[in-house]
């Protein structure tokens, strides 16, 4: 008998898909490459401390029907993420905010500020923002262009921030409030117990094999299912015949520290360009540790190669152009799906992961 879905990749998409068509009565093998399900948002136990193996997942969003999904898997703690700025040792406070613009002009009042931001940004002469560089002056001004974002977008992205596409700032709040929130959301925290939890219920039930890579066994794979989810690289599936599309990657130092508190916040960004990680991730603070040790990861950017983790597609003119090319072929598969953030090569967050997933288990569901 059949399966009537091989999932490829047991990430957070894979997940929500197989644990809906179970749900729905549907049998599903999960197949991931690596030696454990949850993609990138798995978590690894150090010292009774949850590491965030592949960088720091903080799961938030405004959408109440995604909020209440995802709590039926995990309770939620009330972690807010405020992440510190350190620039060759002046400490500033993230997002853009009163606080940093304080700090930084000795300004009390946001007429103040608003008027220094307005000023920098006609002496750069930007009207009509084309790349992240001017669109980041555009909205905080040179100075803190220069000092908090710069140096960290060039390291994170391995290119100019002229050569850069304006979405990528536009993700980060600007605020005329004294308020060090990262997120606008209405909703955020991190799952009690760790992001396994939440994958580990997703996939009660339902055939997984780990380690095991759909591209050395596909015929054999793909004989086993009537519909296949694909969530790897789209490039990869169709043998980059169009050529490789441009990821980042990102290589981690993690370290126990025999101190209890390190940094005093879960993420420090480093944001001059001689540091060569991007931020410093205490882990423990993500959920109020109180353990004798802590536990820190560096995140340095690399760029992307073949065998690489594929952590950030390269969202710019030329990579969207040679997706929307991958895409073409995709759109004329019969029977194989494409999600998530590899085969969409989207800078997607898990809630809108999710809701991809939902769609696409909608849509399915159509056929039946
Ligand atoms: P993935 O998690 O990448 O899962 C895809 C899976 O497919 C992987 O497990 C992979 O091993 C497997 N796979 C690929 N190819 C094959 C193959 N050939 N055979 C078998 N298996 C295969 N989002 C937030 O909401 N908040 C955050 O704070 C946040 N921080 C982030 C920080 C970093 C450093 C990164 C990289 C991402 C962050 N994200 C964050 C985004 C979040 O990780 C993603 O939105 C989400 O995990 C994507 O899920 P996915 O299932 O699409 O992909
Ligand atoms: N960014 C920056 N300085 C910072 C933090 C972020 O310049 O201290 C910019 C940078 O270009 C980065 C983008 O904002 O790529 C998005 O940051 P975010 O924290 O959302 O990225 P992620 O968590 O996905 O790596």
């Amino acid at each position: 008998m059949k399966y009537d879905y091989l999932i490829v990749g047991a990430g957070l998409f894979g997940a929500t898909f197989a644990y809906e068509m179970n749900k729905r009565g549907k049998k599903c093998l999960v197949i991931d490459k690596r030696k454990h399900a949850g993609g990138n948002i798995y978590c690894e136990q150090l010292n009774g401390i949850n590491v965030h193996k592949y960088g720091a997942h903080i799961f938030h969003t405004d959408d109440k029907g995604i909020w209440d999904y995802v709590n039926q898997f995990a309770e939620f703690n009330r972690y807010t993420h405020s992440p510190i700025a350190n620039y060759k040792g002046e400490i500033y406070n993230l997002p853009f905010n009163m606080n940093t613009f304080n700090k930084l002009w000795g300004v009390e009042k946001p007429e103040e500020a608003r008027k220094i931001i307005e000023r920098q940004r006609r002496e750069a002469g930007i009207d009509n923002p084309g790349n992240l560089e001017e669109q980041a002056i555009s909205l905080v001004g040179t100075d803190i262009y220069n000092k908090l974002i710069k140096g960290y977008t060039e390291k994170q992205w391995g290119r100019k921030a002229v050569e850069l596409p304006a979405f990528i700032i536009k993700r980060l709040p600007v605020r005329f409030t004294y308020d060090n929130n990262y997120f606008n959301d209405r909703y955020q925290g991190i799952p009690v117990g760790g992001y396994n939890a939440i994958i580990e219920k997703m996939l009660e039930g339902v055939d997984t094999r780990l380690g095991a890579n759909y591209f050395d066994h596909k015929d054999e794979l793909d004989d086993m299912a009537v519909r296949i989810l694909y969530t790897g690289m789209i490039d990869e599936f169709y043998e980059y015949r169009y050529g490789p599309l441009e990821y980042r990657s990102l290589r981690f130092e993690t370290e126990v520290l025999e101190i209890d508190n390190y940094q005093g916040n879960s993420v420090v960004n480093y944001t001059d360009t001689d540091t060569p990680y991007t931020r410093i991730i205490e882990h423990k603070h993500f959920e109020f540790g109180t353990q004798s040790t802590t536990v820190i990861t560096k995140e340095y950017p690399i760029e992307w190669k073949r065998g690489y983790e594929p952590y950030y597609p390269v969202n710019d003119d030329n990579n969207n152009e040679l997706f929307s090319r991958y895409r073409r072929l995709a759109d004329k598969e019969k029977n194989v799906l494409f999600g998530g953030r590899l085969a969409d090569y989207k800078y997607y967050d898990m809630h809108h992961v999710i809701k991809k997933a939902l769609q696409a288990v909608e849509k399915e569901c159509c056929r039946y």
